[in-house]
């Protein structure tokens, strides 16, 4: 039994110290950095055994680094998955799950809640390869039926959704799928693989940007795709190899490390999460809350289907649009304005003039965000230091 086999009976947080380590001959105890591009081996017959397959050492980084290796042990014990590939960025992960998963003359249907270079993929990589695509609206299971094409090979989706938190009903989708003949890739940065298990809910392929909360501590970028050995085989495995997303394996290293932690961040930051929601459902400055965490989540009978603890996000719209919220982002000192999420850090962001200016006025509004929409990620600080933020900033919009 290897060590990934004996850790996966183990519950999340033991699996996310221990999952994965392969010790050298030196015994260190926390995992090793091999910060090397290739191998040696003792002898020309065993350099053409280990090209032929006959033995699974490592041959090159691009390929494979034990470094690397333990990092996608260590996700597959947590996700549950068979196999996975780490890439250098959540964008690489996404790309290559989905360059993988067609050809041209392919159709794909996906979530119109996209983060934009997921949607720069969709429309303009696939598409200058003969992909066609359709974006419906994620939460209508409908629409997803009714774009099913004879050609369609491919779902994706992401949920909760950037910025909004919409929820999509994930095992449903899966079933639409399937009954299509088609597969199903599930971006699940949002929720973490601790509040959301998308290949236990039908999901064929499941992505991440590691960026975001497995290292949480604003290092480095990151990414992975986790799925079962025949899809990485089939689809993936030669791709990966010859076109290079590779991480390197100091940043295998860092998230790695950042694993060990990731159930404390997560639970720390939902937390937080859930007492900034309810603090700002009580202020008259602000006309809307969306958590899912809350029992007036727009969603929230999927959310009690296919989630737990929350999130550790929130969305919310003040009073007076732009000009509103950028004095309340202004005003905060704890919370720092930036794009990024998932980070030990709070952060909050102006969705329509940052993550999605690129969108018409039209676009944005059919996805509901506002002038006065703004996104907080919570940090693991302490919360009376978060209220006591949030308090000044709602005073000076
Ligand atoms: C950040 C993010 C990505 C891209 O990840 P990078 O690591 O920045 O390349 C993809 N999807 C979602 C939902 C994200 O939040």
């Amino acid at each position: 039994m290897s060590q990934t086999d004996r850790t996966r009976a183990l519950r999340p947080a033991t699996r996310m110290v221990h999952a994965g380590t392969m010790r050298s001959q030196f015994g260190e105890m926390s995992e090793a950095l091999f910060l090397t591009q290739g191998f040696i081996y003792d002898t020309a017959e065993a350099a053409e055994a280990r090209f032929k397959g006959e033995d699974d050492g490592f041959i090159y980084s691009r390929y494979s680094n034990p470094t690397t290796r333990m990092f996608e042990e260590r996700m597959m014990a947590l996700e549950g998955a068979e196999d996975a590939r780490a890439t250098a960025s959540g964008m690489a992960a996404v790309t290559a799950a989905l360059q993988c998963s067609v050809k041209a003359g392919d159709h794909v249907v996906a979530a119109r809640a996209l983060f934009g270079s997921c949607r720069y993929v969709l429309e303009t990589v696939l598409g200058r390869a003969g992909v066609a695509c359709t974006l419906v609206d994620g939460r209508n299971l409908d629409a997803w039926r009714a774009a099913v094409t004879p050609r369609t090979k491919l779902f994706f989706l992401e949920s909760p959704t950037n910025p909004t938190l919409e929820v999509v009903d994930i095992a449903a989708v899966a079933e639409i799928a399937h009954a299509a003949g088609a597969r199903l890739v599930v971006d699940n940065v949002f929720a973490t693989p601790l509040q959301q298990k998308p290949l236990e809910l039908g999901a064929d392929v499941v992505v991440y940007s590691a960026t975001k909360h497995i290292d949480g501590q604003g290092r480095c970028l990151g990414g992975v795709i986790l799925s079962s050995k025949a899809w990485i085989d089939e689809n993936l495995h030669d791709f990966f190899r010859h076109t290079g997303p590779s991480l390197s394996p100091f940043n295998a290293w860092t998230l790695l490390k950042g694993l060990e932690t990731l159930p404390l961040r997560v639970a720390a930051q939902t937390a937080n999460a859930a007492l900034l929601a309810d603090h700002l459902a009580d202020s008259e400055k602000v006309s809307r809350v969306i958590y899912p965490g809350r029992a007036d989540h727009p969603d929230a009978a999927v959310i009690a289907r296919q989630m737990s603890g929350g999130s550790t996000l929130l969305a919310f719209e003040v009073k007076g649009g732009k000009e509103a919220a950028f004095r309340f982002a202004n005003a905060l000192e704890i919370v720092s304005i930036s794009n990024n999420l998932g980070d030990a850090k709070s952060l909050i962001t102006h969705p329509a003039t940052t993550t999605h200016k690129n969108l018409s006025p039209e676009d944005r509004a059919e996805l509901g965000i506002g002038d006065g929409l703004l996104r907080l990620s919570a940090g693991i600080e302490d919360a009376a230091d978060l209220i006591d933020d949030v308090e000044t900033a709602l005073a000076a919009t």
